[in-house]
């Protein structure tokens, strides 16, 4: 590996006049700083990606692009297309210039001293990087607490993501390639990175309070974010269907015990015993088909993504050197 790599900052920007300005301005320090030491090479840039704002946002990512367009570039989508797709079209653009790029909120949550450790951790030869919140001392007790039970919840149904990880990481250019070849539509970077591979690891930070301007994430969207993090990730609600459709047609068993008691011990009205019972069977019969139909839609769904079955990391001598994907033409 030759010191000094590339790197490309990726910020998502959606109506942040307000910080903007003083997110540039630490980012500036920060990469002289870098450059100065000789940890990244002075082609390294901060990509701010305009989704769709309303404010002057974009206007602001020009002026900065014009007072130092060797350090700053923009790119500007034609509409307000969410974070997570902000956040792709910003690395697929850099991901043939640079050598590694970081993803971070403009928003100044997320602490630009710990880019110092990410490129080291780079340079140690981890191909991802994930920032990890080591507290949420600033979050007020209703985002806390919502947000990390984000995390757990997304656990239990089934979507393994790395704990208090939000998208403050960083990629080799390696990565980046391998990502181009996840298709989907329904974007949730969190869980498609960890199943790149690769060897990755943790830095760990505190974050901060938004310096300016309001969360663009209400509880709202949260939710719809654990969702579609959910349903994108795993067949896990399906498979509760078949489960359930188990339980229930077991409890029927009970449900014909007790109906048989109720009636010779004559405390059942009449037509009682076969209803409840009924009930409960078919009830059970249902849930269970439905979970063997879940299974199938679960199949089709994960064809219809088409992700990558494998990734090889390396080959030795030139065994199938081709099949590395680092440039665009293989794709
Ligand atoms: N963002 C975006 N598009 C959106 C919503 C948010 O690009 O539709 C950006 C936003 O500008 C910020 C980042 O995504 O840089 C995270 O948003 P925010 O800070 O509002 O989320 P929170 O930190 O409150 O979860
Ligand atoms: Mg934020």
């Amino acid at each position: 590996m030759e010191k000094p790599e590339i790197l490309y900052m990726v910020v998502p920007c959606y109506n942040e006049e307000e910080v903007l300005r003083e997110t540039a301005k630490r980012l500036e320090e920060k990469y002289r700083s870098l450059i100065d030491r000789m940890l990244i090479s002075p082609k390294s840039r901060v990509v701010f990606v305009n989704d769709g704002s309303k404010d002057s946002t974009w206007e602001i990512i020009q002026e900065l692009h014009n007072e130092s367009p060797q350090l700053f570039s923009g790119i500007n989508l034609s509409r307000n297309s969410g974070h997570q797709n902000a956040v792709l079209a910003g690395l697929m653009t850099v991901r043939d210039i640079c050598d590694m790029a970081i993803t971070m909120d403009a928003d100044l949550q997320d602490d630009i001293n710990a880019i110092d450790e990410m490129v080291q951790k780079y340079y140690e030869g981890n191909q991802v990087v994930y920032g990890v919140r080591s507290e949420r001392k600033t979050d007020t007790f209703f985002k806390k607490f919502t947000a990390e039970g984000f995390y757990k919840f997304m656990k239990v149904m089934g979507a393994d993501v790395v704990y208090n990880h939000a998208d403050f990481r960083l990629m080799s250019k390696r990565v980046l390639c391998e990502l181009a070849n996840y298709k989907e539509v329904n974007l949730f970077l969190r869980g498609m990175v960890p199943l790149i591979g690769f060897k990755s690891c943790n830095v760990y930070y505190e974050r901060a309070e938004r310096f300016a301007g309001e969360s663009k994430y209400p509880l709202k969207k949260m939710l719809a974010f654990a969702i579609n993090g959910i349903t994108s990730f795993s067949t896990k609600p399906l498979k509760m269907i078949t489960t359930l459709g188990i339980v229930t047609s077991m409890l029927s068993i009970l449900a014909f015990i007790w109906a048989f008691i109720a009636k010779f011990a004559g405390f059942a009205e009449l037509g009682w015993s076969s209803t409840i019972c009924s009930i409960w069977l078919i009830g059970g019969l249902q849930l269970f088909c439905l979970g063997i139909i879940g299974e199938y839609v679960g199949k089709i769904y994960a064809e219809v993504k088409q992700r990558p079955r494998f990734i090889v990391a390396d080959f030795l001598n030139d065994l199938g050197a081709e099949f590395i994907n680092t440039d665009d033409s293989q794709q």
